[in-house]
């Protein structure tokens, strides 16, 4: 999911015509990055419709707001946090639309206001603010020319090269936060292990490496692993489960340690954040930045890398993995198991879309590579799983 969309997408101001994502619906059964949903405020409750398919179906439901509660939440109390208790155990939605936002404050019931009222003008301040610091930035002439020279992508690279590893730590810690604080985390045993042992095996073959790389396990059925800016990577237990060998899991890995040393998610927050984040790097504004990355909340764990960054990140994990002396052969073999047509991988497609040309163009620069013989990991992997 592109986390401009919901801004720019035409009919997404409208809350009760639109027919976009335009809140996120976390919950025990959806995956665990979230789904984007579409909200609708009824006179009785809110209309959630699940555009992703859930178990094969379009979930469509009606939450009355007896049994609601609301608080401000995201990364920067500027989303309206939405939580019902949902077969057992609750459901959150995240609203970040300001007339949904408003929608929802004019038909709820009065039991609800009081708190409701709080938590829409501590949002509303959180946006003046925003508005305003857009209106310094933006004020300037010169500013459409450089909002222009964002689309060539010049501008955005020379201002990620100025971000110090310091300021990128910061970011990618407070989103990791954030994000760990709702899930459940495996701290110990086999699985975490093995996964720090693959992870030192890579990384030991990073030469200059500024950063210390944090991989945390997840329980989730999800096949999925995501990294943040910094070296904050999170890996799912259901990709665990679904990786055959260790040397598939040592892949996704070389992918995702590759989207930090290449500062992809870095790229992402720039052009995401446009004119406004230049400006505050070219000043040196770090608190300015850090501030302006965790507003994006949850969205940033969603933002989609394009396809260059894909396919570097393909390649250097390539190479990565080969350095470490694991075999190739599992990545390309768990990048092929991903393909579209295998719907329960949705997860891990939708934040890094694969194709049959990825696979094939790993093949090639594998058999490029030297031959070696790989090193063996100290672990057995049906143990590990089994320990899962
Ligand atoms: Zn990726």
């Amino acid at each position: 999911m592109e986390s401009s969309k919901e801004s720019s997408a035409p009919g997404s101001t409208s809350a009760s015509t639109s027919t976009f994502p335009n809140a996120l619906c976390f919950g025990s059964d959806l995956p665990a990055a979230g789904v984007p949903c579409q909200v609708e405020v009824t006179p009785v409750g809110l209309h959630l419709l699940l555009p992703q398919p859930v178990g094969g179906m379009r979930t469509d439901e009606t939450v009355p707001f007896a049994g609601m509660s609301v608080k401000a939440g995201g990364f920067d109390h500027d989303q309206l946090v939405v939580t019902w208790p949902h077969q057992g155990n609750s459901r959150t939605l995240y609203l970040k639309d300001p007339s949904l936002i408003a929608s929802f404050r004019r038909s709820a019931p009065p039991e609800l206001i009081p708190h409701l009222e709080r938590t829409a003008g501590k949002v509303r301040r959180v946006r003046l603010g925003r508005r305003t610091l857009l209106a310094i930035a933006v004020g300037a002439p010169l500013a459409l020319v450089v909002t222009l020279w964002l689309g060539s992508d010049t501008l955005v690279n020379m201002a990620v090269s100025r971000i110090p590893v310091e300021w990128e730590r910061a970011i990618g810690e407070s989103a990791s936060r954030e994000f760990i604080a709702g899930q459940t985390v495996v701290k110990e045993g086999a699985a975490v292990a093995a996964v720090q042992e693959i992870t030192k095996r890579l990384t030991d073959q990073i030469p200059d490496n500024p950063y210390q790389f944090q991989v945390t396990v997840v329980r989730s059925d999800t096949v999925n692993a995501f990294a943040l800016p910094g070296g904050y990577v999170v890996v799912f237990t259901g990709l665990l489960k679904k990786a055959e060998s260790p040397d598939e899991v040592a892949g996704v890995l070389g992918h995702e340690l590759n989207h930090v040393l290449l500062r992809h998610g870095l790229e992402r927050i720039v052009k995401t954040l446009g004119i406004v984040a230049v400006v505050t790097i070219f000043t040196g504004n770090q608190e300015g930045l850090v501030g302006l990355a965790q507003r994006l909340g949850i969205e940033l764990i969603t933002l989609k890398f394009g396809r260059d960054q894909e396919r570097e990140a393909d390649l250097g994990g390539l190479r990565l993995v080969h350095r470490a002396k694991i075999s190739p052969d599992g990545m390309i073999r768990f990048f092929e198991r991903l393909s579209p047509a295998d719907k329960q991988q949705v997860e891990l497609l939708s934040t890094h879309p694969m194709s049959a040309a990825r696979a094939e163009r790993l093949k090639t620069e594998a058999a490029s590579l030297p031959r070696q013989e790989p090193e063996p990991f100290t672990f057995a992997w049906k143990g590990v799983q089994a320990a899962l």
